[in-house]
């Protein structure tokens, strides 16, 4: 007898699991829950949510569709476990943002300026970009009533407009109408008859319209009128005018939207009108992109004091013997100064003809060319660079003119993406853009409010789609994203802002029976908003869905239904189920995280607070984005932590202003900062370091040996072993980058890619070195028995033991180890490695080098991914660079890293125009009485 299994599971239920560490589990989840699993960092959380769950997921939906369809989207492998039941469609949120489209934004991705563009097309009301007058529509019985009222008594000349200011001789033009019947035409405003072989000047613009009828208005005539002005709307297509023959005086009527006063026509405004990524309502210098890349030209003349001739205009460089340098000199001899002249004294007219171009024919001498005098046009420095960075030419080339390039506002819509039309339509006397650019919070205060300031058609019109946007909105504030505005590129969001618009946008797409699986929802998300995302979680379950989160959150821990804590340890020493249970069962559980969530373990209050050496940096007036005027500054050679809610300007200060100015000043960086008036107290500072969560490579060559540099060391090792020696051996034998001693059948890769036409490639182990990269000879060579591919197969903690007695590679596979990374291979590939992985791999790194002690590491939200333990073990890597004499300054949200911290800066006390001040600095135990701050609120209970 068949059962449908499907439809009677309560759980989903995984038998077998095997993917990456894990070890051959069973789990079971309940199904319509909230359901955290947790555990460290390598302990197989993705490997279980992600690659176990969610591929099968995917794999099983993709099975539905038809064959033709899976060859386009390529088949996906099976993952290797048993069997996974009860499983539901599956959606996931991460936190990755593959998102690179310059015209997503966060209006588009949630659907919101969807429905606004909707509203603006059913309810907007036009206006005359010409004269700021609200535009009028009329029926043909209205402009028939009109002119009865105005004109009565009057002689009018009926006009159907044909050509409105273009340029042409209209010699056919003219021709036609006067086969149609018609004699008379208005050329620009006069009165002619059409004369045979008539034309216009065909390089001036003009504007012409028929002569329809000239009549005396009267009630007695109102049939006459009527059939012309039908006539008139037939031949001017919707438009006519009308001329006072006295006074001369000309208005304009429609039936489309219309100026009065100029007749400049709209057409029927649709949803698209206000699209800036449809050629209908894009601005059209910007293309719909709110900017535009233009030279720079403080770039292109660093130096004014120099003259062309010594290299004054950056990208030529110092005089070559060159038809481009003939021409400047030509340029400027026309000016009467020379290429010698410094760049300052050369006059403004003579600099645009060099910059822009000149139309002028220039006249060249120079003894190169002969007798003859060589006369050509120029094209101008910016336009040789903007020429660099067309698509065509090469990736060098284009990189070169960037740098010479910058993105300003588009100066024709300033931002607003749209074309002056669909600007010009309003709501309670705003455009569509001006909403766009509101923050989430206002935008929703003036939606609500919306329906006092409009008329009773509007409201009607109105109601629906304000019930959409409404519920949008407020998904969006409960996901604590208040501060973010409509027009909001989504390529500048963060990690955990765009998975949070993901959210909210699910939470309003009202599927069920849907299966969500999010990686760290709380990350970016400050202490006073964790509710909020909760809620949030909640909401999606209680609609009907199954939710699983990867979370190290304490607060989301304990609300859930359900937690699933993997372990013990990570790697190959983790990947087991250690408990599965409610949070309550949990907390009388001994692993180690149910240990530090009741408290048995936790990281410890730091028993004194450094003071730092007495330098320090100070930056006044900071204004990027929402920062209102910062002065902040900066104590050295302590552990700076800088909070405060999302959105509240941590990052603009941080790595928008403060880290860009350094490095600009150390390392001579094109990126500009955000604006800011002085920085003092640079000459502290000797080094600055990013320590993001970005790959430590992209290619499966580069693995944690050769990020951290140890992988030279053991080969050199390897050289001046006995046998290499004999055999002549050189360090390029042991690199599977090089020919020489790796593999040529793949290269020194290890595998081979086979090309699958419509199916992604696929990887089979060489069947020459069985994956070990390198040929026969080199793996002859031993150390302690082991060959050096077995040396990159070791996990760190094998290599910590394996080199003892080898100091240099000790030194530098033990900083590995400090951080917590020891489960992972010395040549596992940096793409397989996860965000916080790579941000360990390069503060080791960071640690093992000699460091100068006057460095500024900077991390923005290290804790991403990491457990409890985690965190304990990476406050001891960041005290250790404090107490060598460095600086680290990190962006954090989580309790354990603030209450460590020697000094605080607080920033808010909201997010957007609510944020950007400074609301409190000093010690953890200051900070906790300043009563404006969200963060002293939380910290005074961990303090406590
Ligand atoms: P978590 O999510 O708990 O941090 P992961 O599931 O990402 O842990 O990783 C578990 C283990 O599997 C780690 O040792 C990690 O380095 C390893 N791993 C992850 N992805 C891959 C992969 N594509 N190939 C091989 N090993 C991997
Ligand atoms: P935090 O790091 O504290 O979360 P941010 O510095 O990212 O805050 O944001 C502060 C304000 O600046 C917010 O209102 C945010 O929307 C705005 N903002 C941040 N980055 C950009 C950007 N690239 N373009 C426009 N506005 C931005
Ligand atoms: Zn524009
Ligand atoms: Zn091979």
């Amino acid at each position: 007898m068949e059962t449908n299994t499907q439809e009677a599971k309560e759980t989903i239920s995984v038998y077998g699991a095997r993917v990456h560490n894990l070890k051959n589990i069973d789990v079971e989840i309940p199904r319509d829950s909230l359901v955290v699993i947790t555990g460290l960092s390598g302990s197989g959380k993705s490997s279980l949510a992600f690659d176990t769950i969610f591929a099968e997921g995917q794999r099983r939906y993709i099975e539905t569709f038809s064959a033709y369809a899976r060859n386009f989207l390529g088949g996906m492998e099976r993952p290797d476990v048993d069997k996974i039941t009860g499983l539901s469609p599956v959606i996931s949120i991460e936190q990755k943002t593959t998102n690179r489209n310059p015209r997503s934004t966060v209006g588009t991705t949630t659907e919101i300026y969807d429905f606004l563009r909707l509203l603006y097309a059913r309810a907007g009301d036009a206006y005359s970009y010409l004269t700021g007058e609200k535009m009028v529509k009329y029926t043909e019985e209205q402009i028939l009533e009109l002119i009865m009222e105005r004109y009565i008594g009057k002689r009018i000349y009926l006009l159907a407009p044909v050509v409105r200011n273009r340029k042409g001789h209209y010699k056919e033009l003219f021709e036609q109408i006067s086969k149609k019947g018609y004699l008379t035409v208005r050329v620009d405003g006069v009165i002619r008859e059409i004369l045979p072989g008539m034309r216009v000047d065909r390089y001036k613009m003009h504007s012409i319209e028929v002569l329809i009828d000239k009549l005396q208005v009267s009630n007695k005539f109102a049939d006459n009128l009527k059939a012309s002005l039908r006539t008139a709307m037939k031949q001017g297509d919707g438009l006519i005018m009308i001329q006072d023959v006295e006074s001369g005086d000309v208005r304009h009527f429609s039936r489309q939207l219309m100026c009065p006063t100029t007749g400049l026509s709209y057409s029927e405004p649709a949803p698209h009108t206000f699209s800036f990524n449809s050629p209908h309502g894009a601005c059209p210098r910007c293309k719909g992109l709110g900017v535009v890349n233009q030279v720079d030209m403080g770039k292109i003349v660093p130096k004014p004091q120099l003259s062309i001739y010594a290299g004054g205009i950056a990208p030529l460089g110092k005089y070559k013997n060159s038809l481009f340098f003939w021409q400047l000199e030509a340029i400027c001899e026309k000016h009467g100064v020379s290429i010698k002249t410094p760049i300052k004294d050369i006059p403004q007219e003579a600099m645009d003809d060099i910059m822009f171009g000149t139309d002028e024919r220039l006249q060249i001498k120079n003894e190169s060319l002969g007798t003859s005098n060589y006369v050509v046009a120029f094209e101008g420095v910016t336009k040789y660079i903007e020429m660099q960075q067309d698509s065509d030419s090469s990736a060098s080339a284009q990189k070169w003119a960037e740098q010479f390039i910058k993105t300003d506002v588009c100066p024709d819509c300033n931002g607003q993406r749209l074309n002056k039309e669909a600007l010009h339509y309003k709501i309670n006397e705003k455009n569509i853009a001006e909403l766009a650019e509101m923050d989430i919070q206002r935008l929703y205060d003036w939606i609500q409010d919306m329906d006092v300031h409009i008329s009773e058609r509007q409201q009607v019109i109105a109601q629906e789609i304000k019930k959409e946007i409404v519920s949008r909105l407020s998904f969006l504030l409960d996901v604590g994203l208040n501060y973010l505005s409509l027009n909001r590129a989504s390529v500048t969001l963060s990690g955990g802002e765009s998975q949070r618009i993901r959210l909210a946008t699910q939470i309003g797409s009202q599927l069920v029976n849907v299966l969500y699986i999010l990686d760290e929802p709380s990350i970016g998300l400050h202490q006073r908003d964790n509710n909020r995302l909760i809620d949030s979680l909640k909401k999606l379950r209680d609609s009907g869905n199954s939710v699983i989160v990867v979370e190290h959150d304490k607060d989301i821990m304990l609300d859930a239904d359900y937690v699933v804590d993997l372990g013990p340890y990570a790697g190959r020493r983790g990947g087991k189920v250690v408990f599965a249970g409610t949070p309550q069962e949990m907390l009388s559980a001994s692993t180690m995280t149910a240990d530090y969530l009741n408290g048995k373990l936790k990281i410890e209050i730091p028993k004194k607070r450094r003071k730092g050496n007495g330098k320090k940096i100070t930056i006044k007036g900071a204004t990027g984005h929402n920062l209102k005027d910062v002065s902040v500054t900066f104590p050295l050679n302590t552990f700076i932590c800088v909070t405060g809610v999302s959105g509240s300007g941590k990052s603009s200060l941080i790595n928008g202003t403060l880290q860009p100015i350094l490095s600009q000043h150390l390392y001579k960086s094109l990126t500009d900062p955000l604006p800011y008036k002085t920085l003092d107290g640079i000459d502290n500072v000797d080094k600055v370091i990013s320590v993001d969560q970005s790959p430590i490579g992209r290619t499966p060559r580069s693995n944690p040996a050769t990020y951290t540099g140890v992988f030279s060391d053991i080969r050199n090792l390897f050289v001046g072993l006995p046998e290499s020696k004999i055999r002549g051996y050189k360090p390029g034998r042991f690199s599977f980058n090089v020919k020489g001693g790796r593999c040529e059948v793949c290269g020194g890769n290890g595998y081979k890619t086979i090309g699958m036409n419509f199916l992604p490639d696929v990887y089979v182990q060489c069947e020459e070195c069985h994956g070990k990269r390198y040929n026969r000879e080199t793996l002859e060579v031993r150390f302690k028995g082991k060959s050096i591919a077995d040396v990159l197969d070791m996990t760190i903690n094998m290599a910590v033991e394996f080199f003892e007695n080898v100091p240099v590679i000790l030194h530098k596979v033990r900083v590995l180890q400090e951080v917590g990374l020891g489960y992972l291979k010395l040549g596992q590939p940096s793409t397989t490695l996860s965000g916080g992985e790579s941000q360990r791999i390069k503060l080791a790194s960071e640690l093992a080098r000699i460091d100068t002690g006057n460095t500024i590491y900077i991390l923005d939200e290290p804790t991403t991914g990491l457990h409890f333990e985690d965190i304990r073990v990476l406050l001891g890597v960041l005290n250790k660079l404090v107490d060598r004499g460095n600086t680290i300054i990190v962006i954090e949200h989580n309790q354990d890293i603030i209450k460590s911290a020697d000094y605080i800066i607080d920033m808010g006390p909201d997010g957007g125009i609510g944020g950007g001040t400074v609301v409190a600095v000093g010690k953890p135990e200051e900070v906790i009485n300043e009563k404006n701050s969200f963060t002293a609120e939380y910290l005074r209970n961990e303090l406590s």
